[in-house]
Protein backbone atom coordinates (compact mmCIF):
# COMPACT_ATOMS: atom_id res chain seq x y z
CA UNK A 1 0.00 0.00 0.00
CA UNK A 2 1.25 3.60 -1.00
CA UNK A 3 1.24 5.42 2.64
CA UNK A 4 1.72 8.79 0.95
CA UNK A 5 -1.01 8.26 -1.49
CA UNK A 6 -3.53 6.70 1.30
CA UNK A 7 -3.13 9.60 3.48
CA UNK A 8 -3.60 12.03 1.15
CA UNK A 9 -6.85 10.37 -0.66
CA UNK A 10 -10.50 11.56 0.39
CA UNK A 11 -12.77 8.95 2.29
CA UNK A 12 -16.23 8.14 1.12
CA UNK A 13 -19.84 6.85 2.37
CA UNK A 14 -20.17 2.97 1.48
CA UNK A 15 -23.35 1.16 2.25
CA UNK A 16 -21.83 -2.27 0.88
CA UNK A 17 -19.53 -3.91 -1.68
CA UNK A 18 -20.95 -6.69 -3.57
CA UNK A 19 -19.10 -8.86 -5.63
CA UNK A 20 -19.65 -11.43 -8.66
CA UNK A 21 -22.27 -9.09 -10.51
CA UNK A 22 -23.27 -9.62 -14.06
CA UNK A 23 -25.31 -6.93 -15.09
CA UNK A 24 -23.39 -3.64 -13.63
CA UNK A 25 -21.11 -3.32 -16.97
CA UNK A 26 -18.88 -5.53 -19.00
CA UNK A 27 -17.60 -8.98 -17.44
CA UNK A 28 -17.80 -10.14 -13.65
CA UNK A 29 -17.67 -6.88 -11.70
CA UNK A 30 -17.26 -6.15 -8.26
CA UNK A 31 -20.08 -3.23 -7.61
CA UNK A 32 -19.77 -0.78 -4.71
CA UNK A 33 -22.76 1.35 -3.54
CA UNK A 34 -22.06 5.01 -2.14
CA UNK A 35 -24.32 6.68 -0.78
CA UNK A 36 -26.75 9.63 -1.33
CA UNK A 37 -28.61 10.42 -4.30
CA UNK A 38 -30.91 13.61 -5.50
CA UNK A 39 -33.87 11.63 -7.03
CA UNK A 40 -36.57 9.80 -5.42
CA UNK A 41 -37.18 7.29 -7.24
CA UNK A 42 -40.40 5.81 -6.36
CA UNK A 43 -39.78 2.45 -7.37
CA UNK A 44 -36.03 2.36 -6.22
CA UNK A 45 -34.93 -0.88 -4.69
CA UNK A 46 -31.64 0.73 -2.87
CA UNK A 47 -33.61 3.31 -0.26
CA UNK A 48 -30.70 2.77 1.74
CA UNK A 49 -28.38 4.47 -0.40
CA UNK A 50 -30.78 7.81 -1.35
CA UNK A 51 -29.98 9.87 2.52
CA UNK A 52 -26.35 11.16 2.36
CA UNK A 53 -24.92 10.25 5.40
CA UNK A 54 -24.47 6.88 7.47
CA UNK A 55 -28.12 6.10 8.95
CA UNK A 56 -29.85 3.64 11.63
CA UNK A 57 -32.16 0.81 10.28
CA UNK A 58 -33.84 -2.25 11.84
CA UNK A 59 -34.52 -5.73 11.72
CA UNK A 60 -37.27 -6.60 13.95
CA UNK A 61 -36.79 -10.29 13.35
CA UNK A 62 -33.45 -10.37 14.37
CA UNK A 63 -33.64 -8.82 18.00
CA UNK A 64 -33.61 -11.46 20.68
CA UNK A 65 -35.91 -9.28 23.39
CA UNK A 66 -35.71 -6.74 25.97
CA UNK A 67 -35.09 -9.38 28.51
CA UNK A 68 -32.21 -11.21 26.97
CA UNK A 69 -30.85 -7.92 25.86
CA UNK A 70 -31.88 -4.21 25.80
CA UNK A 71 -29.08 -2.78 25.58
CA UNK A 72 -30.91 -0.08 23.19
CA UNK A 73 -33.36 0.96 25.94
CA UNK A 74 -30.19 2.26 28.16
CA UNK A 75 -28.75 3.58 24.98
CA UNK A 76 -28.21 7.44 24.94
CA UNK A 77 -31.48 8.09 22.82
CA UNK A 78 -34.48 10.37 22.89
CA UNK A 79 -36.86 8.56 25.86
CA UNK A 80 -39.49 6.59 23.88
CA UNK A 81 -37.19 6.11 20.78
CA UNK A 82 -36.95 2.31 21.87
CA UNK A 83 -39.41 0.76 23.83
CA UNK A 84 -41.50 -2.26 24.08
CA UNK A 85 -45.12 -2.99 24.44
CA UNK A 86 -46.07 -4.82 27.58
CA UNK A 87 -48.15 -8.09 26.58
CA UNK A 88 -46.32 -8.50 23.43
CA UNK A 89 -43.07 -10.61 22.40
CA UNK A 90 -41.02 -8.04 24.25
CA UNK A 91 -38.97 -7.49 20.86
CA UNK A 92 -38.33 -3.83 20.49
CA UNK A 93 -40.12 -1.34 18.49
CA UNK A 94 -38.46 1.64 17.29
CA UNK A 95 -40.07 5.38 17.02
CA UNK A 96 -38.57 6.72 13.88
CA UNK A 97 -39.93 10.46 14.78
CA UNK A 98 -37.72 10.11 17.39
CA UNK A 99 -34.72 8.59 15.71
CA UNK A 100 -31.63 10.77 14.22
CA UNK A 101 -28.44 10.46 13.04
CA UNK A 102 -27.03 11.23 16.28
CA UNK A 103 -28.41 7.89 17.71
CA UNK A 104 -26.06 6.06 14.97
CA UNK A 105 -23.79 4.52 17.40
CA UNK A 106 -26.78 2.40 18.93
CA UNK A 107 -25.81 0.19 16.43
CA UNK A 108 -22.82 -0.66 17.73
CA UNK A 109 -24.47 -1.91 21.00
CA UNK A 110 -26.74 -4.43 19.27
CA UNK A 111 -25.41 -7.47 19.70
CA UNK A 112 -27.90 -9.74 16.96
CA UNK A 113 -27.51 -6.50 14.62
CA UNK A 114 -31.19 -5.80 14.64
CA UNK A 115 -30.22 -2.40 14.54
CA UNK A 116 -27.63 -1.82 12.09
CA UNK A 117 -25.85 1.31 10.14
CA UNK A 118 -26.52 1.14 6.68
CA UNK A 119 -23.44 3.31 5.64
CA UNK A 120 -19.46 3.24 6.02
CA UNK A 121 -16.94 5.53 6.09
CA UNK A 122 -13.95 4.13 3.92
CA UNK A 123 -10.61 5.08 2.50
CA UNK A 124 -9.98 4.00 -1.21
CA UNK A 125 -7.38 1.63 -0.19
CA UNK A 126 -10.29 -0.36 1.90
CA UNK A 127 -12.35 -0.27 -0.83
CA UNK A 128 -9.68 -1.48 -3.10
CA UNK A 129 -8.44 -3.82 -1.13
CA UNK A 130 -11.69 -6.08 -1.12
CA UNK A 131 -12.28 -5.28 -5.06
CA UNK A 132 -8.98 -6.84 -6.11
CA UNK A 133 -10.12 -10.14 -4.07
CA UNK A 134 -11.95 -10.59 -6.95
CA UNK A 135 -9.09 -9.90 -9.79
CA UNK A 136 -8.72 -13.27 -10.83
CA UNK A 137 -12.35 -12.91 -12.22
CA UNK A 138 -11.77 -9.51 -14.01
CA UNK A 139 -9.16 -10.71 -16.00
CA UNK A 140 -11.10 -14.01 -16.91
CA UNK A 141 -14.18 -11.92 -17.98
CA UNK A 142 -13.01 -8.31 -18.78
CA UNK A 143 -14.50 -7.39 -15.68
CA UNK A 144 -13.46 -5.01 -13.13
CA UNK A 145 -15.25 -2.22 -11.06
CA UNK A 146 -18.41 -1.02 -10.92
CA UNK A 147 -19.22 2.49 -8.76
CA UNK A 148 -23.25 2.85 -8.25
CA UNK A 149 -25.36 4.09 -5.39
CA UNK A 150 -27.60 6.16 -4.56
CA UNK A 151 -25.32 8.45 -6.93
CA UNK A 152 -21.78 7.57 -7.27
CA UNK A 153 -21.03 10.88 -8.90
CA UNK A 154 -21.96 12.83 -5.62
CA UNK A 155 -19.13 11.78 -3.89
CA UNK A 156 -16.81 13.38 -6.92
CA UNK A 157 -13.54 13.47 -5.08
CA UNK A 158 -13.87 10.05 -3.77
CA UNK A 159 -14.99 8.63 -6.87
CA UNK A 160 -12.76 10.40 -8.66
CA UNK A 161 -9.54 9.34 -6.94
CA UNK A 162 -11.43 5.68 -6.43
CA UNK A 163 -11.31 4.80 -10.17
CA UNK A 164 -8.03 6.82 -10.74
CA UNK A 165 -6.13 4.39 -8.34
CA UNK A 166 -8.32 1.29 -9.70
CA UNK A 167 -6.88 2.22 -12.90
CA UNK A 168 -3.52 2.16 -12.00
CA UNK A 169 -3.77 -0.80 -10.66
CA UNK A 170 -4.57 -2.32 -13.74
CA UNK A 171 -8.84 -2.49 -13.25
CA UNK A 172 -11.37 -1.82 -15.88
CA UNK A 173 -13.50 1.03 -14.46
CA UNK A 174 -17.41 1.47 -14.53
CA UNK A 175 -20.40 3.78 -13.10
CA UNK A 176 -23.67 3.60 -12.77
CA UNK A 177 -25.56 7.10 -12.85
CA UNK A 178 -28.93 8.42 -12.89
CA UNK A 179 -27.05 12.03 -13.82
CA UNK A 180 -28.76 14.42 -11.79
CA UNK A 181 -25.89 15.82 -10.64
CA UNK A 182 -23.83 19.52 -11.51
CA UNK A 183 -21.91 18.91 -14.50
CA UNK A 184 -18.55 19.44 -13.18
CA UNK A 185 -19.15 16.22 -10.54
CA UNK A 186 -19.28 14.47 -14.34
CA UNK A 187 -16.53 16.11 -15.59
CA UNK A 188 -14.14 15.45 -12.28
CA UNK A 189 -15.34 11.53 -12.10
CA UNK A 190 -15.67 10.52 -16.30
CA UNK A 191 -12.15 10.55 -17.28
CA UNK A 192 -11.45 7.80 -15.11
CA UNK A 193 -14.40 5.49 -16.11
CA UNK A 194 -14.14 3.08 -18.99
CA UNK A 195 -17.99 2.56 -19.41
CA UNK A 196 -20.87 4.84 -18.19
CA UNK A 197 -24.50 3.23 -17.43
CA UNK A 198 -26.84 6.01 -17.32
CA UNK A 199 -30.49 6.21 -16.77
CA UNK A 200 -33.17 7.73 -19.22
CA UNK A 201 -36.01 7.18 -16.86
CA UNK A 202 -38.94 9.56 -18.28
CA UNK A 203 -39.21 11.38 -21.33
CA UNK A 204 -41.47 13.93 -20.64
CA UNK A 205 -39.73 16.63 -18.22
CA UNK A 206 -43.18 16.87 -16.45
CA UNK A 207 -43.99 12.96 -16.11
CA UNK A 208 -40.11 12.77 -14.62
CA UNK A 209 -40.98 15.29 -11.80
CA UNK A 210 -43.57 13.32 -10.13
CA UNK A 211 -42.17 9.59 -10.25
CA UNK A 212 -38.44 10.92 -9.95
CA UNK A 213 -38.45 13.92 -8.12
CA UNK A 214 -36.40 16.41 -10.26
CA UNK A 215 -37.16 17.37 -13.93
CA UNK A 216 -35.03 15.82 -16.73
CA UNK A 217 -33.51 18.52 -18.27
CA UNK A 218 -30.21 18.68 -15.91
CA UNK A 219 -29.92 15.01 -16.51
CA UNK A 220 -30.40 15.56 -20.71
CA UNK A 221 -28.14 17.86 -20.94
CA UNK A 222 -25.08 16.44 -19.02
CA UNK A 223 -25.51 12.91 -20.81
CA UNK A 224 -25.75 14.92 -24.25
CA UNK A 225 -22.48 17.04 -22.65
CA UNK A 226 -20.75 13.80 -21.89
CA UNK A 227 -21.04 12.05 -24.87
CA UNK A 228 -19.39 14.74 -26.98
CA UNK A 229 -16.76 15.67 -24.60
CA UNK A 230 -15.93 11.84 -24.19
CA UNK A 231 -16.13 10.20 -27.71
CA UNK A 232 -14.15 7.19 -26.53
CA UNK A 233 -15.87 6.21 -23.40
CA UNK A 234 -18.31 3.44 -23.84
CA UNK A 235 -21.80 4.97 -22.33
CA UNK A 236 -24.73 2.04 -22.28
CA UNK A 237 -28.24 3.70 -21.74
CA UNK A 238 -30.85 1.75 -19.55
CA UNK A 239 -34.64 2.18 -18.63
CA UNK A 240 -35.81 0.48 -15.71
CA UNK A 241 -39.18 -0.89 -17.04
CA UNK A 242 -42.20 0.18 -14.66
CA UNK A 243 -45.21 -0.69 -15.93
CA UNK A 244 -47.51 1.91 -16.56
CA UNK A 245 -44.98 4.54 -15.98
CA UNK A 246 -42.57 3.70 -18.83
CA UNK A 247 -43.34 0.81 -20.53
CA UNK A 248 -44.92 2.42 -23.45
CA UNK A 249 -42.78 2.57 -27.01
CA UNK A 250 -42.66 6.03 -27.15
CA UNK A 251 -40.32 6.43 -24.86
CA UNK A 252 -38.13 3.87 -25.82
CA UNK A 253 -38.58 5.59 -29.29
CA UNK A 254 -37.56 8.68 -27.49
CA UNK A 255 -34.53 7.50 -26.19
CA UNK A 256 -33.22 5.88 -29.24
CA UNK A 257 -33.78 9.12 -30.76
CA UNK A 258 -31.72 11.13 -28.29
CA UNK A 259 -28.50 8.61 -28.19
CA UNK A 260 -28.84 8.10 -32.09
CA UNK A 261 -26.45 10.35 -32.98
CA UNK A 262 -23.91 9.32 -30.93
CA UNK A 263 -21.82 6.26 -31.79
CA UNK A 264 -19.93 6.11 -28.50
CA UNK A 265 -23.61 5.12 -27.24
CA UNK A 266 -22.77 1.12 -27.48
CA UNK A 267 -26.29 -0.01 -26.20
CA UNK A 268 -29.98 0.82 -24.40
CA UNK A 269 -30.72 -1.87 -21.95
CA UNK A 270 -33.89 -2.43 -20.18
CA UNK A 271 -34.12 -2.99 -16.58
CA UNK A 272 -37.19 -5.18 -15.07
CA UNK A 273 -38.88 -3.67 -12.37
CA UNK A 274 -38.64 -5.58 -9.42
CA UNK A 275 -39.49 -5.51 -5.35
CA UNK A 276 -36.20 -6.70 -4.01
CA UNK A 277 -35.68 -3.67 -2.23
CA UNK A 278 -39.17 -3.67 -0.63
CA UNK A 279 -38.10 -4.85 2.81
CA UNK A 280 -35.43 -2.24 3.04
CA UNK A 281 -38.08 0.34 3.29
CA UNK A 282 -39.57 -1.15 6.27
CA UNK A 283 -35.92 -1.17 8.06
CA UNK A 284 -35.92 2.53 7.68
CA UNK A 285 -39.47 3.16 9.25
CA UNK A 286 -40.33 4.13 5.46
CA UNK A 287 -43.32 3.37 3.12
CA UNK A 288 -43.02 1.26 -0.24
CA UNK A 289 -45.24 3.49 -1.83
CA UNK A 290 -45.95 0.95 -5.24
CA UNK A 291 -47.36 -2.20 -3.58
CA UNK A 292 -49.74 -2.50 -5.75
CA UNK A 293 -47.04 -2.62 -8.48
CA UNK A 294 -46.65 -6.12 -10.66
CA UNK A 295 -43.40 -6.82 -12.31
CA UNK A 296 -43.71 -6.02 -16.22
CA UNK A 297 -44.62 -9.28 -18.42
CA UNK A 298 -42.39 -11.40 -20.88
CA UNK A 299 -44.04 -10.33 -23.41
CA UNK A 300 -44.19 -6.16 -23.24
CA UNK A 301 -40.14 -6.53 -22.68
CA UNK A 302 -40.10 -8.55 -25.43
CA UNK A 303 -42.04 -5.99 -27.84
CA UNK A 304 -39.67 -3.17 -25.90
CA UNK A 305 -36.42 -4.99 -26.55
CA UNK A 306 -37.27 -5.97 -30.24
CA UNK A 307 -37.54 -1.56 -30.97
CA UNK A 308 -33.99 -1.60 -29.37
CA UNK A 309 -32.69 -4.02 -31.74
CA UNK A 310 -33.82 -3.10 -34.63
CA UNK A 311 -32.86 0.28 -34.17
CA UNK A 312 -29.45 -1.13 -32.73
CA UNK A 313 -29.53 -3.59 -36.11
CA UNK A 314 -29.64 -7.05 -34.94
CA UNK A 315 -31.87 -9.83 -34.50
CA UNK A 316 -33.85 -10.18 -30.96
CA UNK A 317 -33.10 -13.30 -29.14
CA UNK A 318 -36.87 -13.36 -28.68
CA UNK A 319 -37.39 -13.48 -31.73
CA UNK A 320 -39.78 -10.96 -31.55
S1 LIG B 1 -30.03 -4.10 21.39
FE1 LIG B 1 -30.74 -5.23 19.55
S2 LIG B 1 -31.15 -7.33 20.20
FE2 LIG B 1 -30.94 -6.05 22.06
S3 LIG B 1 -33.08 -5.51 22.55
FE3 LIG B 1 -32.27 -3.84 21.32
S4 LIG B 1 -32.80 -4.38 19.19
FE4 LIG B 1 -33.09 -6.22 20.42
Amino acid sequence: MDQTVSSLTPTGIVVNIQHFCTNDGPGIRTTVFLKGCGNRCKWCCNPETIHPKPELAYNRSKCIGAKACGRCLQAPAPEGAFYVIADTDDRVHVNWDLVSDAETEVASLCPSEAIHLFGEVMTVDQVLEEVEQDAAFYRESGGGITLSGGECLLQPAFSATLLMEAHRRGINTAIETAGNVPWAFMERVLPHVDTVLHDHKLTDPERHKKWIGVDNKRILANYKRAYEAYPDKQFIARTPVIPGVNDGEEHIRSVLAFIAPYKNVIDYQLLPYHRYGEAKYGFLGRVYELEDFERPTPESLARLQSIIDEAFGRTSPTGA
